[in-house]
Parts: C-alpha cells; sequence; structure tokens
C-alpha cells in the first residue's frame, strides 16, 4: 500500500513551529542557513561512516548540496547526498523535538523573554527544520537513507497540526542517496526564489560549510554567428573580399543554466593564515559556534613534528551563564576533524582542561584514526601532545589580549575568566608560569584598577623580598585592616585578594619570580627591620602585660606577642603561622553553616 499516511506533531512541534513563524518573521532567511546545515550536517554523517562502511559511497560518491530555484512558481528546492533518513527517523526527526538546535533554540527564547531581549537575537541560535515554514506553505522532504530501499516523503503545511508520510513511487523522483526539500513559497516571499538572491544568501550563510554547494543559475557565452551579406552589399565590396568576410558575422549571448559553485569550500584552518582576515576568523566563530559577539581574540596555527594538527582557537567575550559552567567541561566547545572529517564536539578534558573549557576552536589532525573513540582519545598520546599545545597558544593568545591597544579587553577577559584562571593554580601546577603573569589583583596602591604580578614587582622597595598580601571581604575591609598600619607608613605595597578563591590560589602558586607570596596576616611577619636591641627591652617591659593578658584570654587565643608591625592600633588578632588567616576561616565557616 502506498497511500499516504497521517500523523500528528508532538504538542511542543506546533508550540515551536507558532513561535517560530511568530518571532522570527523579520528574520525569515535564516531558514536557508538552517536547511544548508542541516544538509550539511547529513554529509558529515554520512562521511563519518562511510570510513568503516565504503558501501554507503556506492551510489553516488559525490558530496555535495545543491539549490535549485524556480521564480516562476516560488519553488525552491535543496538537495543534498548525505545521510537521508529512513521512515522511523522521519518520523522521530521532523514530528518531535529531542534536537539540540532546537532545544537550544526555546532556551534562548525563554531566557530572551525574562530579560526583554529583542527576537533578532533569537535569529543568531539554531532553531531547525522547522524554519523553512517561515517562508513555506507547504514542504516537501523526500529522503532515501542508505540503510533502507525505499524512498520516503514527508510533507507538512505550515500552520497544521499534522503531517504526513508516503512512499516516493514516481521514479523520476527518485534520488540514490540523501535527502531532497522542496519548498513551496507563501505568496509573499516568492522572492526567496530568485536565483541570484539563493545565492547571494549562500554567499552571506554558508560560506564555511566544508561541501560544495551549488546554485542553479543562469548563465550567457558570446558567440559569433554569421549573417547572412545584403547581396548589394556584396557588389560592392567585391574588390576587398578578405577583410569583407568578417563582418559578416555579429555576437550573440547564448543563454543556458547550468550548476555554479557557489561557497569556498576550503576550511579556514587548511588556508594560509597570512591570508586570512581578522573578520574571516570572527566570521567562522560566530558561524560555527552560533555566537553573536565578536571573540575577544583567535589564534590559527600548525604544529608539525612528532604530531601534526591544524587550528584555530578563540577566546570569547562573554562567559557562559549558569552557575555549573566552571565545573562542568563537557561543552560543545572543540570541534575535532580528522583529516577534514568532523569526528566529534563531545569532549570532557581530553583536549582542554576544564579551567580553560571555555577556549572555543576547531582541532584537524592528520595523525588520529578516523574512527577514533572516546577511550583512543583518552588513552592516546597524540592526544596528550596536542592537548600541551593547545594549552599553550591558549596562554599565548590570552596573554595577546593582555598586550592589546585596548586595555578593556583584557578587563573584559578578567572580567569574565579571571576566575578560571584562578582555578587553574590550583589544578593545573605544570602551568603556573604561564597563569601567573595573567593574574590581576586590588593593591593597596592601585584600588581602583587591579595590578599584575609584574607591576606588583616593579613597584617593589629595593630591599624588599617578598609579595604581601592581605585576603578579606572587600576593598574597604582590606585597607582598613589593622595589619596593613606598618606596610602603609613604609609605602610597601599589599594585594587585595577579595574574591573567596584568591587565597587558595595565591598560596597554591607559593612564588613569583622567586619571590614568595607572604600573608601579612600571619604572626611571623618580618618586614626586615628587625632591631634586636630594642625587641629585647620591649619584651622585658612588656613581657609580664602579655602573660597576664593570655591568662585572661584564656583558650581563646594560641599566644600573645610583642609586635613591631604596628603603627597606631594598640593590638591586632593575627593568624598563626601554620593556621588559616582569618579570612580562610570565615570561608571555612561559611561553607559549614
Ligand atoms: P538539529 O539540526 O539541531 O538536530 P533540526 O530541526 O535542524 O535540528 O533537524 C532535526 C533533525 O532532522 C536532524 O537532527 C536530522 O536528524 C534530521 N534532518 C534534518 N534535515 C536533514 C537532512 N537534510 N538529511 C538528513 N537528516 C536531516
Ligand atoms: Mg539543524
Amino acid at each position: 500500500c502506498h497511500s499516504a499516511e497521517k500523523y500528528e506533531y508532538q504538542a511542543e512541534v506546533s508550540r515551536l513551529m507558532d513561535l517560530i513563524v511568530n518571532s522570527l518573521y523579520s528574520n525569515k532567511e535564516v531558514f536557508l542557513r538552517e536547511l544548508v546545515s542541516n544538509a550539511s550536517d547529513a554529509l558529515d554523517k554520512l562521511r563519518f561512516l562511510s570510513v568503516t562502511e565504503p558501501d554507503l559511497l556506492k551510489d553516488s560518491v559525490d558530496l555535495d548540496i545543491r539549490i535549485q530555484t524556480d521564480k516562476d512558481n516560488g519553488i525552491i528546492t535543496i538537495t543534498d547526498t548525505g545521510i537521508g533518513m529512513t521512515r522511523q527517523e522521519l518520523v522521530d526527526c521532523l514530528g518531535t523535538i529531542a534536537q539540540s538546535g532546537t532545544a537550544k533554540f526555546l532556551k534562548a527564547l525563554k531566557e530572551s523573554k525574562d530579560a526583554g531581549a529583542d527576537s533578532n537575537l533569537i535569529g543568531q541560535f539554531g532553531v531547525g527544520f522547522y524554519s523553512a515554514f517561515l517562508v513555506s506553505e507547504r514542504v516537501e522532504v523526500s529522503t532515501k537513507s542508505p540503510k533502507s530501499d525505499r524512498q520516503y516523503v514527508w510533507e507538512g503545511e505550515v500552520n497544521s497540526s499534522s503531517y504526513t508520510i508516503r512512499e516516493e513511487t514516481d521514479p523520476s523522483k527518485h534520488i540514490p542517496r540523501g535527502t531532497r526539500l522542496t519548498l513551496y513559497l507563501k505568496r509573499d516571499d516568492k522572492g526567496f526564489a530568485h536565483p541570484e538572491r539563493i545565492q547571494r544568501l549562500v554567499q552571506n550563510y554558508s560560506q564555511f560549510v566544508s561541501f560544495p554547494i551549488y546554485t542553479w543559475q543562469e548563465k550567457g557565452y558570446t558567440k559569433e554567428v554569421e549573417v547572412d551579406e545584403d547581396p548589394a552589399e556584396a557588389k560592392k565590396d567585391d574588390q576587398d573580399e578578405k577583410t569583407e568576410k568578417k563582418k559578416k558575422t555579429k555576437t550573440v549571448v547564448e543563454k543556458y543554466w547550468d550548476w555554479e559553485l557557489t561557497n569556498e569550500t576550503q576550511p579556514i584552518w587548511l588556508r594560509n593564515p597570512k591570508e586570512v582576515t581578522t573578520e574571516e576568523y570572527n566570521e567562522f566563530y560566530k558561524k560555527t559556534f552560533n555566537e553573536y559577539l565578536e571573540p575577544l581574540a583567535s589564534s590559527h596555527f600548525t604544529t608539525e613534528g612528532e604530531v601534526e594538527f591544524r587550528s584555530v582557537v578563540y577566546v570569547p567575550s562573554i562567559a557562559p551563564t549558569g552557575k555549573d559552567d566552571i565545573v562542568n567541561p563537557k561543552t560543545k566547545n572543540i570541534r575535532l576533524y580528522v583529516k577534514r572529517v568532523f569526528i566529534s564536539d563531545d569532549f570532557d578534558g581530553e583536549l582542554f582542561p576544564r579551567y580553560l573549557s571555555f577556549i572555543k576552536g576547531v582541532v584537524d589532525s592528520n595523525d588520529l584514526p578516523l574512527n577514533v573513540s572516546r577511550e583512543i582519545l583518552q588513552e592516546s598520546r597524540i592526544v596528550r601532545i596536542m592537548r600541551k599545545r593547545l594549552v599553550r597558544k591558549a596562554f599565548d593568545m590570552i596573554l595577546g589580549i593582555t598586550m592589546s591597544e585596548n586595555r578593556d579587553d583584557y578587563a573584559r577577559f578578567w572580567e569574565n575568566f579571571g576566575k578560571h584562571l584562578k582555578l587553574g593554580c590550583i589544578e593545573d601546577r605544570e602551568n603556573h608560569k604561564r597563569i601567573a603573569p595573567l593574574l590581576r589583583f586590588f593593591s593597596s596602591q592601585s584600588e581602583e584598577d587591579m595590578i599584575s604580578f609584574d607591576e606588583y614587582v616593579e613597584n617593589m622597595k629595593p630591599d624588599q623580598k617578598d609579595i604581601y598580601y592581605i585576603a578579606a571581604e572587600s576593598v574597604t575591609s582590606a585597607k582598613n585592616a589593622p595589619f596593613l598600619e606598618k606596610l602603609f607608613e613604609k609605602d610597601i605595597e599589599v594585594l587585595f585578594l577579595v574574591d573567596p578563591i584568591d587565597e587558595v590560589a595565591i598560596q597554591n602558586l607559593k612564588s613569583y619570580k622567586e619571590k614568595n607570596f607572604v600573608d601579612i596576616s600571619k604572626e611571623d611577619l618580618d618586614l626586615g627591620d628587625k632591631n634586636e636591641e630594642k625587641e629585647k627591652e620591649i619584651k622585658q617591659e612588656f613581657g609580664q602585660t602579655c602573660e597576664w593578658i593570655k591568662k585572661h584570654l584564656g583558650d581563646k587565643v594560641a599566644s600573645v606577642q610583642i609586635s613591631n608591625r604596628l603603627s597606631t592600633s594598640p593590638c591586632v588578632l593575627a593568624s598563626g603561622k601554620f593556621g588559616w588567616s582569618a579570612n580562610m576561616e570565615r570561608l571555612m565557616k561559611a561553607q559549614t553553616v
């Protein structure tokens, strides 16, 4: 039986279709980006599977996308030679929402409503297949999976709660493999079926698709045709026949239609970095990662030698929202290719440690096997080397931001990813040397602009050996701490650690350029101004007073000592050398409550 079978959409699908049609009406052209990206995904899947099952390619070897327009009837067809869909897949993929792009869209839509963002923003997200209904009255998806020997047609109409599936029985419509989408455009949107318009949209939206996209274009070539000569004229020019022969032809333009390659298929990472502009890198970033903001920095590099790979990596300009991002390395931020075949973007710390999981980019290796699995990735020596190089490049790139002409760039980076780097101090001992120069803190001499350790060291007193810091809740409470008095007096700079993670991070670093980090709230602070004679004197004078105070305070303090670190306050509560600082104690308490 070949009759069409009717299905109802899952309830969310109908809602989603309404939402898309109602919120993206001013940005309708995104439909092409979405459908081409699905075609490209389908080709990626096929190419990936064909590595282990070369037979999949037997019916047609070309992997490409072809877009044909019929402007008189307002019809666009988009044909790919990708993985196609079985009957069941048609139901699962085009009748329900289980798909990533659409799910992300729904989430963004919800968030942007709360934040009052405008609908243009939503156009930046992958809205998926249903965006076809932005411009179409009716959509036909005719598809053949290599797993099936039959071709099926899915058919849906705008504003309808159901769709149909039937078998394609017309042999003239058979395709060897893949999917052909036919869009019957709405009356007001028939303009999209102009070949030049489609060509422009493809160039604009699908510049970085790595399969060839052909569009059906009218072409012309000029041709010399002979014209019948006028007998009277011929007689007159009898004497000079040779030159006359030439004049008796005329130039005409012959029109014909043909496929024209419309995109650049060389992936950006395979191009020569000298020939790629910053704009191109930024465009690639935005298209690949569905971002609407430009990245803060990018780096394009090739490594040779032991392991060969090419990569373009980016620092985003904004951290993803959501609390658990810093501890959740399972982002889709790194896309791994092996010999240009997309393998996976599902990593869990294999290519970047979790504190650098905010880095986005593509990595293309010639050394990994095409059928690389997660287990192989985790065990692979090659991957370990790649990771090392990638991490190093990431640090170079971040260091580059510190040198940017625009000082705000690094401030912006720090605001978004400073916490990540501090986490790196705790988790990645091996890279302390790379992380430390990137850290920024307020200080007693710079309460508004954060400074680097290098700036601190520059500003050290000639006889100063250590880097001083104090941890507190805020800049205000840090600068009012009595511990600071003596250092203020001596004009020694003190770093203010005001973020809860700061102190642990610095303690992990231990030192910077051979200068130790010293907590000025600890009992044995030595400012290099000890006067033994005078101390002895004072000890004799106040020794008994100390004993007396200790007796009265009992277990509340570990000891009472004479100190030379105060200048105006009579006394201060200091932490033991090996104990927690007051700030740590506060943090630990906060955690156990
Ligand atoms: P997403 O691309 O984010 O998964 P879409 O709504 O764009 O979401 O597509 C839904 C699903 O439909 C895809 O995941 C895929 O399984 C299937 N699909 C869409 N277009 C094609 C195509 N041209 N070839 C094969 N499968 C497709
Ligand atoms: Mg999609």
